[in-house]
Parts: C-alpha cells; structure tokens; sequence
C-alpha cells in the first residue's frame, strides 16, 4: 500500500493522503417502525404516519420490531461481518423539535454488528477493500418545516422512529473515487439483500462524510466530519472540495479544527456548523424501557440460510458461467435487475455476444430515452432472439441493429421480422460472387489501385453491401475478393 502512490495528492510542499471514514445511514426496509407498529411509508400527509409511541407521549414503551432486527442481521451476514448476539439500546440526549421523545434511541457501546468488509471493483479490473467498524440500529428523526407560515415552523412526525442503520467505515478509504465506489457497492449489496431500497433523492441513504490529510506514513491528521450528504455525487464533491481546502490550511502553517460541516450543493463547498469546543454530550445511558437485545446463534443461521445469492458470488458466477471478464461482470451485477436481465438474453447463447448486446446497444438506448430494464420495450426474449440470429449467421452485425430499431418501435419476433423483410444475410457465395465479377469488371481503375494499396479492399466491399442494402456476410465477401484479386 505504502508504495502505491496513485492517491496521493500533491500539494505546493509535498504530496499528501487523503483519510476518510464513511458513516452511512440507511433506512431499514420495514413495514413499522423500529419501535411502534406506525407506517413506514414514503410520501404519506403530513403527520399520517404517527403512534403515540412517535408522539412520545407519556407513559407510551417502544417495543422492539423482530423484522427490523432481522433486517440488520442480513445486512451484517451480507457486509461479511461480525454479528453480535448481545447488543443494547441506549438513549442518546439531545433537544431537538423534530425529535418529541428529547432522546433518540440509539446503540452506542454494544452495536447488534461489528467488524466486516466491503469489496470494491475499480474501473482498472483491480479490487480494494473497505473496513467495517460496525453497524448499530437507531430510530430516525422527523422533519421541521419552516416554509409552510410565515413566523411559525412545523413538524412532520411521519419519519420519527422509521428504523436505522449506521453504517460505519474504518478509514480505509484514499480518495473520493474510492469513496462513492464504496457507497454505490453498499448500495447494491442492501439492495440485493432487500434491507434498505437505497433511494438517497428520497433521504433512504445519506452519509456522514470524515475527512483528513497527513503526509504519507504520518499518523492520522484531525478531521472534519460533513453531516448528511444525500448523493454519491455531492460525497465526492463534498470530498474533493474538503481535501483541497485542508492541504491549503496545513500548508500555510495553519491547523485543521475538528469541526462539523455542511456541504452546499449549489456551492460545491463545505461549510462550517458547529465546532468541536460547541460539540454535543449527549449523555449516553442505556435505554430503561428496553431489554438488551439478545438472541442465539440459531436466528442467524436462519437468516443466513435464506440470504439472497450476492453481487460478489453473482459476480464470481457469471464469470465462471459465461466467461465474462471481472469488468463486464462488475458492471452487470451492480444492478440485479440488470445482471438478472442478462442472464435470461444469454442462458444457452453466445454470452459474450448477449454481454456486449446488453451493456452497449441495449443499455445504451434505455439511457437515451431515459427507460429502465422494466418500461423497456424490448424485452430478454427479443433480445435473446436477436442475438440467435447473429450466432448463427443469418444477419450481419449491421442488420442487427436495424432489427434491434424494428422491434423497439414496432416489437415482434425478431426471426419472423428477418422472415418477412427479406432481412437474410447472403451468404450464398454464388450470389456474392456474380456481383463480386460486375464490380471488378466496371471498375479496373481501383483494380489496379487495390494491387498497391490492399487496404483498398474495403472498397469492394462497400459496393458489395450497398447492392445487398448490407446483408453481404463481409468475412465472406472479404475471402472471395481476396481470391479473384489475388491478393
Ligand atoms: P465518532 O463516533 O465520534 O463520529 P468514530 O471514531 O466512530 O467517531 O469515527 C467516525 C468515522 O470517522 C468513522 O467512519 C471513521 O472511520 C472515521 N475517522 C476516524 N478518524 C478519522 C480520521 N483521522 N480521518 C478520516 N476519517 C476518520
Ligand atoms: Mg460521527
């Protein structure tokens, strides 16, 4: 690692290394909420989604929800970590209106997760792997409105008590590029585990973002935490912006604070919220109205027993079952509805044909006209008849996009299209030949040209395909010219 200076960044007095630890916090996918039985919905009326529980009303004991728990464990078996079977709630002190209960129920000391690992697929092919400290589970607060009256603010109670889970990384990570890998490959991972659907545009997932510099092989610098990032993008700018501004304190004899920032999006830049010396105490006791949260080895089992086939084993899979190389792999899993689509167009087909349809033409065009695999109008049986048709030589590349254009507009079977549209390849060498002899016997001078320069082949073909409107096999246009020229 120490001799892999790719990620250093250089400044006026040296080069330096970026430090960065993510807390990431993720909506747990749940009917209820992690301690009352209220609607976890996205997008309900203002305050339609509250028990009394929520309200904190008096009086009013949390309940632990059993799936919520659950969902946490899969997400620990699926981060490859440590799962611990005694875990506790504790009550983390602060005032805050959208918080009613004045705490926020939280695991401090005793997470239900420790220690795992997040694989990350660079772009290069290479793998670089991420620390986990720990998840602990923890209730989200609720929303203050202050654009809804012109001197009072309001609250939405609709999202306190919605189940959370903080995600928490070593700072294992070197730059902002390794930074928004890691949180897309988290992403997928909760996604194919069903444990969080990962929609950070609606608050789902949003990362505490903790940065430092040091020069190389120093000890840990002082870092900045940025609250509540909410896209992989605005991460990376937060990131970039924060490294920048750091070299140059340190770099004019300056020292970094250990502050909290916000990060603006329209600015790119990170802003100061509170200082370490304004920092919270939150007085941290565990939670009375709770039993610690206990269970044996056998729920774990369970759960992993029916834990869903993951992207780093799907990824494994589709290289050994249709010999894709680890970057195409890489690309198909990182969306299971995407690596799915790809494995019903290439079982028992050319698959390296099927991964190149898929991730250029196919995906290409869903971007284009901004669809998803879902509202697409070619579907993996179309798809997969296309590329049949290619395999087995009966249209040439070309044609095949023009088929693959007919059946996105028009839909269809693909081989019943090539049928009544007259769409064959010619591969009958007679009929080549006899338009092969007109071309040589009408054009002597590029005969002639040809001799000298062979590249001047590509010629002959063109005239070729434009008397069969393309639907000349080349290969076999290319031999037979190669014979009659003599070259
Ligand atoms: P706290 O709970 O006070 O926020 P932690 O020690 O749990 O502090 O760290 C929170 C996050 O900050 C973790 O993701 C960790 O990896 C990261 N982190 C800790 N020290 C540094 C540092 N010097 N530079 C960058 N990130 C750091
Ligand atoms: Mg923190």
């Amino acid at each position: 690692m120490s001799s892999d200076k790719s990620h250093l960044v250089k400044g006026a007095t040296g080069d330096w290394e970026v430090v960065i630890g993510l807390e990431v916090h993720a909506q747990v996918t749940s009917n209820s909420k992690l301690f009352s039985g209220a609607s976890t919905e996205f997008g309900g009326a203002a305050n339609d989604h509250v028990s009394l529980v929520d309200a904190a009303m008096p009086g009013m004991l949390p309940v632990i929800n059993e799936e919520c728990v659950k969902q946490a464990v899969r997400t620990g078996l699926g981060l490859k970590s440590e799962i611990n079977l005694f875990s506790r709630f504790d009550r983390k002190n602060y005032f805050y209106p959208d918080l009613p209960q004045g705490y926020q129920i939280s695991q401090f000391q005793y997470p239900i997760v420790g220690e795992g690992v997040v694989i990350l697929d660079m772009k290069d092919g290479s793998t670089f792997e991420v620390g986990i400290e720990r998840l602990h589970l923890e209730q989200d607060a609720g929303k203050s409105m202050h654009d809804q009256h012109p001197s009072y603010s309001y609250v939405d109670f609709n999202r306190t008590g919605v189940a959370l889970m903080e995600i928490v990384s070593k700072p294992d990570i070197r730059s902002s590029e390794h930074a928004k890998a890691y949180v897309t490959k988290l992403r997928t991972i909760l996604r194919y585990l069903g444990t969080c659907d990962g929609n950070m545009d609606q608050g789902s997932m949003r990362a505490d973002v903790n940065v430092s510099v040091r020069r190389p092989g120093e000890e840990l610098g002082t870092r900045t935490e940025t609250k509540n990032v909410n896209s992989i993008r605005f991460i990376g700018q937060a990131i970039d912006h924060e490294v920048m501004r750091q070299i140059d304190v340190l770099e004019d004899g300056g020292t970094i604070d250990q502050e909290t920032l916000l990060f603006d999006p329209k600015t790119g830049k990170t802003r100061s919220m509170r200082s370490k010396e304004e920092a919270h105490d939150y007085r941290y006791f565990p939670c009375p109205d709770l039993l610690p949260l206990e269970f044996d080895q056998a729920f774990v089992d369970e759960l992993k027993k029916d834990l869903p086939e993951l992207p780093d084993e799907k990824k494994e899979r589709l290289m050994k079952d249709y010999g894709l190389n680890s970057y195409d792999a890489g690309i198909l899993v990182a969306d299971k509805t995407s690596s799915d689509f790809f494995e019903q167009v290439a079982k028992g087909r050319d698959a390296k044909l099927a991964s190149n349809w898929v991730t250029n033409e196919f995906f290409g065009r869903l971007n284009k006209e901004g669809k998803t695999i879902e509202t697409s109008p070619v579907n993996a049986e179309q798809l997969g008849g296309i590329i049949e048709l290619i395999s087995k030589g009966d249209i040439s590349g070309k044609i095949a996009k023009e088929l693959f254009e007919i059946v996105w507009e028009e839909g269809g079977d693909p081989a019943q299209i090539v049928e009544e549209r007259d769409m064959k390849a010619v591969t009958d060498t007679g009929a080549i030949e006899a338009i092969l002899d007109e071309i040589i016997a009408n054009n002597p001078k590029q005969v002639e040209g040809v001799k000298e320069k062979p590249q001047l082949i590509g010629w002959f073909v063109g005239q070729v395909m434009k008397q069969t409107q393309g639907k000349a096999d080349p290969k076999v246009v290319n031999g037979i010219l190669k014979e009659k020229l003599g070259l």
